[in-house]
């Protein structure tokens, strides 16, 4: 059965990916963290759900996202190798399950949850994603972030390290934020971009807009150079030129389908007349997830 459950995960997973609050049948004992040296100090994390940065100064440590809860042991002991420093930040880029579920375990040793400030009204009340009626349940006190913002960019610092975070209004949910550590050249994107060549979740039940989406993965361009080691919701290490392939993936998704809204095409008859066939060969593995992104980009425009 456990095999069973993890293979229709493995599989869900690949089709459809930063399902809001998706909590799937995983054997959390069969995962392992993998560490990624970016340099200058700085990490990548894999292990089951949202990609986590690492990056270390001299008096602790900021994390960009926690994944979840049963697995916190594990990335604590992957982080405690890189560094014994305590982990004075935790970053949430937005409140999905994947990549908030450690918060609570984070939080109890003492690191300050940082976030834009929908992350800390959608955790408290529930959540239910749009197109799988996937329920999340309200989180307790302890698992909400401390430190949140409102728009515009901040920034936290320990010991001679710099995380700039950045709100994109209305894209992946309403709650988004981007992370750049400029001194390593490393961009955490959260869910507005993924390096799996598949199209990408857009939570319009919670605030999310595949318009936020391109412009999170504009302002990704605008910064990113040649070099610069892009860290994706999900998927491996990425680098601006996958991102240009994203993002053109992404305004092409919302000229076509925008086109159909406007001329008064209901959701049914814009699905019918799949207007990513093309795309759908690459970045739709199925029938599902190709239906899928044309429902989430129509959904974006606010029609029902
Ligand atoms: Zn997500």
């Amino acid at each position: 059965m456990r095999k069973l459950a993890l293979a229709a995960m493995g599989l869900a997973a690949a089709f459809w990916t930063g399902a809001a609050g998706a909590q799937p049948l995983i054997d959390w004992d069969k995962i392992q963290i993998k560490t990624i040296d970016l340099g200058n100090k700085t990490y990548m994390l894999e292990g089951q759900g949202g990609n986590i940065t690492v990056a270390v100064g001299t008096d602790g440590i900021i994390v960009v996202d926690g994944q979840f809860a049963p697995l916190s042991d594990k990335i604590k002991a992957a982080i405690k190798a890189i560094s014994p420093l305590p982990i004075k930040y935790l970053i949430n880029t937005h409140f999905h399950g994947d990549h908030t579920g450690g918060n609570v375990n984070f939080a109890k040793d003492g690191a300050t949850i940082v976030a834009h400030d929908n992350i800390r009204v959608r955790l408290a009340a529930g959540t239910v994603a749009g197109l799988t009626g996937a329920k999340a349940a309200p989180q307790p006190a302890e698992a909400l972030p401390k430190q949140t913002y409102l728009g515009g960019s901040i920034v936290l610092e320990v010991g001679g390290r710099k995380a700039r975070l950045t709100h994109v209004a209305n894209a992946h949910t309403d709650g988004d934020s981007w992370v750049w550590f400029e001194d390593a050249n490393v961009i955490a994107t959260g869910d507005n971009f993924n390096n799996l060549k598949r199209y990408q979740n857009v939570d319009f039940a919670n605030g999310g807009d595949i318009r936020g989406m391109i412009r999170a993965n504009a302002a990704f361009l605008e910064i990113a150079n040649e070099s610069t080691k892009v860290v994706p919701g999900h998927g491996g290490l990425a680098t601006r030129a996958d991102v240009v392939e994203f993002h053109a993936m992404t305004v092409t998704s919302k000229e076509r389908i925008e086109k159909l809204v406007n001329a008064g095409k209901t959701e049914a008859e814009v699905v019918a007349m799949k207007p990513m066939k093309d795309y759908d060969v690459k970045w739709g593995p199925n029938e599902q997830a190709a239906e899928g992104h044309v429902k989430n980009v129509y959904r974006s425009f606010g029609r029902l």
